[in-house]
């Protein structure tokens, strides 16, 4: 008799999910699609110094905390992963994202390139077991730059010189996208979520 090399009842390793892609490329739409679909799936809310906008709850959307109070839990090591993003800080504090891959919880991570790369690091080279959970990274791209200036300026959120400020930064986040496994052009927002489904099943399909 062969032996089934994965029983069909161990518990699949959870994944940490990070998505990555400049401002405009639909990032949140997809985040936000693929949570409503996965009721389990955990979103790691992120700490930053910038001010909240719009109808932006803290606690909900991020936890927004003070140039100091950012510093203070820097110092003391809570961030797994922090940058500096269009001139304020943003981190993703590791005891909650932990605490979801303990209880077998996929976690999703809407961060940018620089945490993208963080993120990979502690993974590929921690100690920290839970951490080697298995890690699903993705970029999305837009269609081209074009497009992506034409959808800014659709959005009617920002100003000019934000849009160009958006833009340059977009410019540097495109040069690294070859850093990511998986890469998702969106420009069809539907062909966008089934790839962005496929990867997810993929690598569920992987033994842990
Ligand atoms: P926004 O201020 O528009 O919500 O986000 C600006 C950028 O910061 C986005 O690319 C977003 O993914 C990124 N970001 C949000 N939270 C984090 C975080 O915890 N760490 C890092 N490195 N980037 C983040």
């Amino acid at each position: 008799m062969t032996r089934r090399k994965f029983s069909v009842c161990s518990p699949r390793r959870p994944l940490l999910i990070v998505v990555a892609a400049p401002s405009g490329a639909g990032k949140s739409t997809l985040c936000r699609r693929l949570l409503a679909d996965e009721p389990r799936m955990v979103y790691s809310v992120s700490c930053t110094t910038r001010p909240p906008r719009g109808n932006e709850q803290d606690g909900r959307d991020y936890h927004f905390l003070s140039p100091a109070e950012f510093r203070r839990r820097l110092r003391r090591g809570c961030f797994l992963e922090h940058a500096m993003v269009h001139g304020h800080h943003y981190g993703t504090l590791r005891a909650p994202v932990l605490r979801a891959l303990r209880q077998g919880r996929d976690v999703l991570m809407d961060i940018d390139v620089q945490g993208a790369a963080q993120v990979r690091r502690a993974v590929r080279h921690g100690r920290n077991a839970l951490l080697r959970a298995a890690l699903v990274d993705i970029f999305i791209a837009p269609p081209s730059m074009r497009e992506l200036r034409r959808r800014l300026e659709c959005r009617h959120e920002d100003a000019p010189e934000e849009i160009r400020r958006r833009l340059r930064n977009a410019r540097i986040e495109m040069s690294r996208r070859r850093e990511f496994r998986h890469v998702i052009v969106n420009d069809d927002l539907e062909t966008a979520y089934r790839e962005l489904r496929a990867i997810l099943d993929a690598a569920r399909g992987q033994p842990g």
